[in-house]
């Protein structure tokens, strides 16, 4: 067969529960539904890192973050760390990448291995966004998912069709602050967006530094909500309503931004069919993790909770995937790299560094005997000043999810005492699958527990990770 073109689109922070595809309460997104009924529905993808830049590293170089080096937002990208779009340009691909990077702004850490790249520098803009290239920096009028929308038109309209391509479609939305494009205005107008089930979950369960992260819609800022909070909302005795007031403008906006990103697809899509292409090429949809939705009250990702965890994932590739299909089995953003490179007939060894497995034979419906059926995760960045979220590593299984909070210095603010004990999480998710109880120290679930540790412990010594061993270990700060 002839080597496949991959149209790999990644949005930044869209939960698979604003997919309709997934089920989705709150919005409705015909495009990337189109992905899901012409090809597969991928239900247990999940980042081992939920934020932005180790995703995004992670997915390029097919390794965890300890081992790419890429463990925080602060973090640059390390260019010597080869990627699958590296492979792919020396295999012969047309290879380009429009959009958000966030992996480094200094020329070392620009984009390798593409023909041509257009990117966002760090977090990138809405509108008339800054953009870096090969020849310098400039500004670009317009909206920014419709600019990267134009860019990848512009590289599809001028490839050699003798050729396969590569193109990387990375759109900064739907990430704070949220700014749709003024034609999506009308949509989920405020008081219309129902909230979740979870969203008065009182955490009483949690751990400690979970309780204590500000991630909650009443941390929301003025820059998020855009407009001042009215006078008679204000006070503690108030938080709900308030809490209320500000999810709807939240969701507002975040679910214009992302309509946006669904007329993209469409028009990605719309091409593709129209130039007889679409056969023989794999057009995969994601984000680099989820977000929580008013989930447990909050907003953002970094937690391990499901809603965090869980990437959205379609892909459709009509020469090898039948239509309408679902994947079950588990999945994690280290996977990525090995299955392009094993869509496009090269080995995952040429990438020395990557740690995952192709899961293209998923894909084609066949079962996979020894598929993983746990997946480690690890959250570096540790009580960052805005969100306070602690570091945490973990294993999930389709039954069971079992957390270490290792807490260094997270004692109390302004006191010398800076060592709290670990905290653990466990939860049964058949028991309770929306996670609003932790039986970590149930004894009823004591055998289950030591499974968990048993295989979270196998899992690190497996990735070449290491356990948080007190204040001396090594770990990275959110400050370098
Ligand atoms: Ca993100």
């Amino acid at each position: 067969m002839t080597r496949p073109n991959i149209v790999f689109v990644m949005s930044d922070d869209h939960a698979a529960h604003a997919i309709s595809a997934y089920g989705s309460r709150v919005n409705s997104t015909p495009n990337i539904d189109r992905i899901a009924t012409q090809g597969a529905r991928l239900d247990a993808v999940y980042c081992t890192n939920s934020i932005c830049t180790p995703s995004r590293a992670t997915i390029l170089t097919g390794a965890y973050s300890h081992v790419n080096g890429a463990c925080s937002i602060y973090s640059e990208f390390d260019y010597r760390v080869p990627t699958f779009a590296e492979v792919l340009h020396d295999s012969g691909y047309q290879t380009a990448l429009y959009g958000k990077w966030h992996l480094g702004v200094t020329p070392k850490a620009n984009p390798q291995g593409f023909d041509d790249w257009r990117i966002f520098p760090d977090q990138g803009e809405y509108v008339d966004p800054l953009m870096y290239g090969p020849d310098g920096e400039e500004r670009v009028e317009g909206y920014a998912t419709d600019i990267v929308t134009d860019l990848s038109l512009g590289f599809l309209n001028a490839v050699d069709r003798e050729r396969p391509f590569a193109l990387l479609v990375h759109h900064k939305a739907p990430h704070r602050p949220w700014v749709p494009h003024p034609r999506h205005a009308e949509l989920y107008p405020v008081g219309s967006i129902p909230e979740p089930e979870t969203m008065w979950d009182d955490h009483a369960s949690m751990s400690r530094v979970v309780q204590d992260v500000r991630m909650t819609l009443d941390d929301l800022t003025l820059a998020d909500v855009k407009e001042p909070v009215p006078s008679d909302l204000e006070g503690d005795e108030r938080w709900r309503e308030r809490s209320s007031w500000k999810y709807q403008r939240y969701m507002r906006d975040y679910l214009q931004t992302i309509q946006a990103i669904d007329d993209s697809v469409g028009t990605l899509l719309d091409w593709l069919d129209a130039e007889g292409l679409a056969e023989n090429t794999v057009v995969v949809y994601t984000s680099d993790q989820g977000f929580f939705l008013g989930d447990h009250g909050w907003f953002d990702k970094r937690l391990m909770f499901d809603e965090s965890l869980t990437m959205p994932m379609l892909m459709r590739w009509p020469a090898e995937i039948e239509p309408g299909s679902h994947v079950e089995a588990m999945i994690t953003n280290v996977d990525f790299a090995a299955t392009f490179l094993d869509m496009a007939g090269e080995s995952a060894e040429a990438l020395p560094a990557q740690q995952g497995r192709s899961f293209r034979p998923l894909l084609r419906g066949e079962t996979v005997e020894d598929w993983p059926q746990s997946m480690y995760y690890r959250y570096w960045e540790h009580d960052d000043p805005e969100h306070h979220a602690p570091a945490h590593y973990g294993v999930r299984t389709a039954t069971h999810k079992f957390i270490h909070y290792y807490n260094d210095g997270l004692g109390t603010p302004g006191s010398s005492d800076r060592v709290m004990p670990s905290e653990f999480e466990l939860y049964d998710l058949v028991a309770d699958p929306a996670e609003l109880t932790n039986v970590a120290d149930d004894p009823s679930y004591a055998e289950i527990r030591r499974d968990l540790e048993a295989e979270l412990a196998r899992l690190q010594e497996l990735y070449g990770d290491r356990p948080y061993e007190g204040p001396d270990t090594p770990r990275l700060d959110w400050s370098v």
